[in-house]
């Protein structure tokens, strides 16, 4: 799939903060995040909409993701609630078009703070990237419990 800034990072060619990977998907972490700790997980098969993919592709994506949300609560994000968001469609804000699935770590009363956050990712204009030293450290914990 040529230009796609999801199945470069599924290639490597582009850099990420690897929090999982196996032979059918890979997760890192979100470089615009909506909480702290925000992870992305994708299929390392290019595809716009969920239905492009395979029922037991769709069914591990969600799988994976479950997982690393537990990670991320022992890693102490989203300890209180995540949000589990996939926009499929550029009609529902999917600004990359290569199916993902967001874990989006939450905190009690986030809500105000998350707006401004949300909107930009709307429009698809992502505000200030966060450091690619911040986003490695992120992934190391979060992988770190994905083990125990
Ligand atoms: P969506 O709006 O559902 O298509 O989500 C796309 C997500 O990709 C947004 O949350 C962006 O912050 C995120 N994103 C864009 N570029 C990168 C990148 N280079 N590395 C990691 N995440 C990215
Ligand atoms: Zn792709």
């Amino acid at each position: 799939m040529p230009n796609c800034l999801f199945c470069d990072i599924a290639q490597k060619k582009e850099q990420s903060s690897i929090v999982y990977e196996d032979e059918l998907c890979i997760a890192f972490m979100d470089i615009f995040p909506l909480g702290t700790g925000h992870v992305l997980v994708i299929p390392k098969k290019h595809g716009v909409l969920l239905n492009e993919l395979e029922q037991n592709l769709q069914a591990h994506i969600f799988s994976i993701g479950n997982k690393i949300v537990s990670a991320q609560r022992k890693a102490g994000f989203g300890v209180k609630g995540t949000n589990f968001l996939l926009n499929d469609g550029k009609a529902a804000n999917q600004t990359v078009p290569h199916i993902h699935l967001h874990l989006i770590p939450r905190e009690k009363g986030d809500f105000l703070k998350a707006i401004p956050k949300i909107a930009l990712h709307v429009t698809g204009v992502f505000g200030r990237r966060t450091s690619r030293e911040t986003l490695n450290a992120q992934a190391k914990l979060i992988r770190e419990h994905l083990l125990t």
